[in-house]
């Protein structure tokens, strides 16, 4: 079996195999870039590693084949005393998983090759002993699970006794020094001396790549990102390139366009003699990637007629890792870059206006999660509001919160229910919780692609980094900016698109994409990038997607407010708020109604309520369809609760009052209570025992209609019947109902469809039948997952949800997101012999799966004829409908 590539051996389309960086190398190798040679263990070694708990048959010698001929290629050894060939061991999953796994540098050092490597240098020492300082620090954090703090404190330690800041004012001899003091803190700690042999320095680095894969905070990045658990990682085994051999020599990371914005440009960071993580970590300040054209031109123009080959070839954003040794530029990572919601639209456009890709593509290239991310409010700021500080707008929103400084803290108030920032000098991955758990991150240090700023771009959440007028001290709890002090407890607002912070709570506003769906932003003639993007993203989803979208609506404010998103109809309006507010008075006598006379007396005061709110939504929705659902929800939650009930009476009894009444009612509580309500007396249970309930309802709908119609109005309403488990409810209702509707319409020339929800799993069985009496199907998700699973919405998620999750049984809450075996299942046996009985038949969603992109893509997939969601889903279930269909 092949466990190792090297990498002219690979390609960018084996990321299973090779795992991103892996695969990007090859790739980069092949076009002709200046990659240091190196090979690539594969994703399957690391699966049988962690399947068994060694390393496969095999595997050591097919390493053993590839060092040897890249010693050959090299013309040196691993860790020759001499003239040593260094090596970095860095991890690489199919998906990226910043900070997560593990790189350790210049493997092969150790206390000869030390020498060897100075001598080959042309004598620099300083450089020698700062690579093997860092291979033992990294090591021993890594692979030896050293606590890093004290290597760092050791660090401090010494540039403090120097009276220095900044680590290049360490010199070969304080670095001698330093190296001694890190083998002792790695004694201490593993109780064995740092490794001298070369080759058990790698195995033990690969063996430590192939475990992070299952390190804690992994584990929880997979479960947010929701990546599945077993791909396991790649190891790329890397010949060592030398960004801190002097100030010819240095470090970078580049995006070939703005990954916040997605404006064109040089983007990055560069920094002068160091290595690796130096610039990501933050710990020197970086300069703007523009200095390197003073600093070393040809590496500079050679840099960017490499970005935009990369960027031709992959026809996307990269990002790039380079080092600069001596004047010679290396290529060290690139992959499709990371980008947030605006930049992704924006670059989609741009693509298409370069010829690089088409719109079909384009459509591909965002996706509705970042839609959604877009409608988020903006801050609103008048002059009250002066920013105190301004960092790097490293992902963006708009957040204000509770200023936090640790992780814990920022995880308790969020427990509380309370917003909250984190701010942090700068965050590292045991800060990740406390990431999670905050509305936003703010961070004096680390430029756009610090861990700070990448993390929280991945999980959409708003940042501002590098804000260094901001002196943060974690003990003490607070950090002083512009000669103010902010502690723990006070507010702030922080802006992730503009990089600025602000004391004190800032109002917000509405996005401009969210203007531009309401119609206040014309995109033709306004000069904003993302807007223009966005409408023509969209214009070409709409023309796209087979799939209409609906609105779930009650409402007429809510309804315009749909139709101007795009809304081609309303799937669901819910009568049942119709009842409530002053009209629950009227709903108590139809229920305490004893007589005929009282409940129609009753009934009839409500049909000119209903009547007049359906007209409303029909004006609303004039010419297009509007499903109306019947009274669904259990009588009683209708009536005070009973403990209260109670208490009144008693009390008016007391007092010697007349409490016929309250009796009535309270008698008719308890008459009423059922121990499990979802699954009582509702729905059509209600039609089919209250008398007269649905046919006022019917008559309202039918009434509404007519008037609509003579008004010079077109609606269209459909009637739907929800909770039906046979045919025979449905049919007994809609003998009912054909009734009323036929004396109301005359020859107004109203049409009206009577149809049903499909929401209890014994109707999805047998929708063949229930189709016969059905003129369409509405899947009422929420429900066909809570009687499918057999869980109770409101009570499982806190109770439970979060260990099947935990456990994997679920990657995501299934009232999020369809469950696609079980409950979809039903979905698509309901939807095949329902048509199959009906050719026909008009099918739709009306659950919240209506408005999530991953469901979208589902019923598009079985064949509805549209999904419905609340208004302000709308737009991302056009975009996503239309993705579905390309
Ligand atoms: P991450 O995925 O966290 O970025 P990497 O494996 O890319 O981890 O490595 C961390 C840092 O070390 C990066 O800045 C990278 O460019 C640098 N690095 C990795 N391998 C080498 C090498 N062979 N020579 C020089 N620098 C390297
Ligand atoms: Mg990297
Ligand atoms: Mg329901």
């Amino acid at each position: 079996h092949k466990y190792v590539y090297d990498f002219t051996e690979g390609n960018k389309d084996l990321k299973d195999l090779l795992g991103g960086k892996g695969a990007n190398l090859a790739e980069m190798t092949n076009l002709g870039l200046p990659v240091p040679p190196g090979f690539t263990i594969t994703t399957e070694a690391c699966q049988a590693y962690l399947a068994t708990g060694r390393e496969p048959d095999g595997l050591a010698g097919q390493i053993e084949a590839h060092l040897e001929s890249l010693e050959r290629a090299m013309g040196k050894r691993l860790g020759d005393p001499q003239d040593p060939l260094l090596v970095s061991v860095r991890s690489g999953a199919k998906f990226s998983m910043p900070g997560m796994m593990e790189t350790v540098l210049n493997v092969g050092l150790n206390d000869q090759s030390v020498v060897g490597l100075s001598a080959q240098a042309g004598g620099n020492e300083r450089f020698a002993w700062d690579s093997y300082r860092r291979l033992i620090q990294m090591f021993g954090k890594t692979v030896c699970e050293v606590p890093g703090e004290e290597f760092e404190h050791a660090l401090d330690d010494i540039k403090r006794a120097k009276g220095t800041h900044n680590d290049l004012d360490l010199d070969a001899e304080d670095l001698r020094g330093l190296v001694d003091t890190y083998k002792k803190i790695f004694l201490k700690h593993t109780g064995r001396e740092f490794p001298q042999q070369p080759r058990e320095q790698l195995d033990l680095a690969i063996r430590a790549v192939f475990e992070s894969w299952n390190a804690e905070r992994a584990v929880l990045y997979r479960r947010q990102e929701r990546i599945p658990a077993d791909l396991g990682t790649a190891v790329n085994v890397v010949t060592m390139v030398f960004g801190n051999l002097g100030p010819d020599s240095g470090t970078g990371v580049a995006f070939t366009r703005d990954p916040a914005s997605g404006a064109q440009g040089i983007y990055g960071d560069y920094l002068a003699n160091a290595q690796g993580e130096d610039v990501v970590a933050g710990i020197r300040n970086t300069v703007p990637l523009q200095e390197l054209e003073q600093l070393d031109k040809k590496s500079y123009d050679e840099l960017l007629s490499f970005m935009a080959r990369l960027e031709g070839h992959y026809r996307d954003l990269c990002d790039i890792e380079f080092t600069i040794e001596r004047g010679k530029l290396w290529m060290l990572q690139t992959r499709v870059g990371k980008r947030t919601a605006a930049a992704a639209f924006v670059i989609a456009g741009q693509l298409v206006d370069e010829g690089l890709i088409d719109l079909d593509e384009a459509l591909h290239r965002v996706n509705g999660a970042q839609l959604a991310q877009l409608m988020f409010p903006r801050f609103q700021l008048d002059h009250e509001f002066q920013p105190v500080a301004k960092g790097i707008g490293a992902s963006p929103g708009a957040a204000s919160g509770t200023v936090v400084f640790t992780s814990a803290r920022a995880v308790e108030l969020a427990a509380e229910g309370e917003s909250v920032i984190l701010v942090r000098r700068e965050t590292n991955p045991d800060d990740l919780n406390g990431m999670i758990a905050a509305k936003g991150i703010l961070t004096s240090r680390g430029g756009k692609t610090s861990h700070a700023a990448v993390v929280a771009r991945g999980m959409g959440k708003t940042c501002v980094s590098g804000a260094d007028e901001i002196d943060v001290n974690v003990p003490a709890k607070r950090f002083t900016v512009a000669g103010q002090t902010v502690s723990e407890g006070d507010v702030v607002s922080i802006d992730g698109t503009t990089g600025k912070v602000y004391l004190g709570e800032v109002p917000v506003m509405p996005s401009e994409v969210v203007q531009y769906f309401e119609g206040s932003l014309d995109p033709e003639h306004i000069d904003n990038a993302l807007v223009r993007a966005v409408h023509r993203i969209m214009t070409h989803a709409d023309g796209r997607r087979r799939l209409a979208v609906r609105t779930n609506a009650d409402t007429g404010a809510d309804a315009a407010r749909a139709r101007r998103f795009g809304a081609e109809g309303i799937g669901l309006c819910r009568t049942e708020h119709m009842f409530l507010g002053d009209r629950r008075e009227l709903v108590e006598r139809l229920i305490l109604a004893r007589a005929e006379g009282e409940r129609d007396a009753a009934l009839a005061a409500l049909l000119p309520l209903q009547r007049a709110d359906f007209e409303e939504i029909f004006r609303e929705m004039d010419g297009l369809p509007v499903t109306v659902r019947l009274i669904d929800p259990p009588l009683h939650e209708f009536l005070p609760p009973l403990e209260q009930l109670a208490v009144n009476v008693a009390v008016a009894q007391e007092r010697g009052e007349d409490v016929a009444k309250e009796e009535a009612l309270l008698a008719a509580v308890r008459r009423m209570h059922e121990e499990n309500p979802m699954l009582g007396l509702r729905g059509v249970r209600l039609g089919l025992v209250i008398p007269g309930l649905f046919a006022m309802q019917v008559r309202a709908i039918a009434e509404a209609a007519v008037a609509c119609a003579r008004g010079g109005g077109t609606a269209k309403p459909e009637i739907m019947v929800p909770l039906v488990g046979a045919v025979q409810e449905l049919e007994t209702v809609r003998a009912e109902a054909e009734k009323i509707i036929a004396e109301v319409v005359g020859d107004s020339g109203v049409e009206v469809l009577i149809g049903t929800m499909i929401e209890v799993p014994r109707a999805a069985l047998t929708a063949g039948q229930i189709a016969e009496a059905a003129e369409f199907f509405s899947f009422g998700t929420n429900d066909l997952t809570q009687m499918g699973w057999g869980f109770s919405r409101d009570d499982v998620e806190g109770a439970f949800f979060w260990r099947y999750l935990e456990l994997g049984i679920f990657g995501i809450s299934p009232f999020e997101s369809i469950d696609r075996d079980g409950v979809g299942r039903l979905v698509r046996i309901a939807a095949e012999e329902g048509r199959a009985a009906r050719p026909g038949l008009k099918l739709g969603v009306c659950g919240e799966h209506g408005g999530d992109p991953d469901s979208v893509h589902f019923f598009h997939e079985v064949g509805l004829d549209y999904v419905s969601c609340s208004p302000f889903r709308v737009p991302v279930a056009r975009l996503e409908a239309g993705r579905a269909a390309v």
